[in-house]
């Protein structure tokens, strides 16, 4: 096993893309302090089992990953809103996006579910990733063959936030 020496924490922004700009470079394995994701080889994974070079004096350090930041501050980069929700299917509705999402986390750590709210047949969900977001309303669509669902995107002023909406027409 590695030696972990601790190191001071990082300072680090929520995308992606910032991660892998401040990387660049550095040796080492980064250790997510709230969800244990390992950063190395140029991403996220939920542990070290493909890490090849493990070495006594690997450098370790603690930081928040950019999926446990997003969490924290409430920053999605992919919302999906489905309104006109039929009351019938609503509970199939929530088991899919969890299974979807879940699966989702599963291959990769940072691919997750923010939130899903309920309101008078509108669900609202956001997630971490754009993608993410994109592929459920897909999936949603597949599986709820009878329903007339009408899809739009709009790209928020954030970038690369996604937003969709959906509609069950009656
Ligand atoms: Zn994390």
């Amino acid at each position: 096993m590695a030696m972990i020496q601790k190191s001071k924490r990082l300072e680090i922004k929520a995308s992606r893309t910032d991660w892998h700009e401040n990387q660049k470079g550095k040796q080492g394995i980064i250790f997510c302090a709230l969800c244990n994701a390992v950063y190395y080889k140029k991403s996220w994974h939920h542990n070290l089992r493909y890490y090849k070079n493990l070495h006594e004096d690997l450098k370790v350090s603690f930081a928040t990953c950019p999926a446990c930041t997003a969490i924290k501050n409430n920053e999605f980069e992919g919302r999906l809103i489905i309104s006109n929700v039929p009351k019938n299917i609503t509970e199939h509705l929530e088991n899919l996006v969890h299974a979807f999402t879940h699966r989702a986390y599963q291959k990769d750590p940072m691919d997750r579910l923010i939130a899903m709210k309920k309101t008078n047949g509108t669900m609202e969900i956001t997630t971490t990733e754009n993608q993410l977001a994109v592929k459920l309303a897909k999936k949603i669509g597949e599986v709820f063959k009878k329903a007339t669902i009408k899809i739009s995107y709009s790209h928020s002023k954030k970038d690369k936030a996604v937003d969709i909406r959906m509609e069950f027409l009656a």
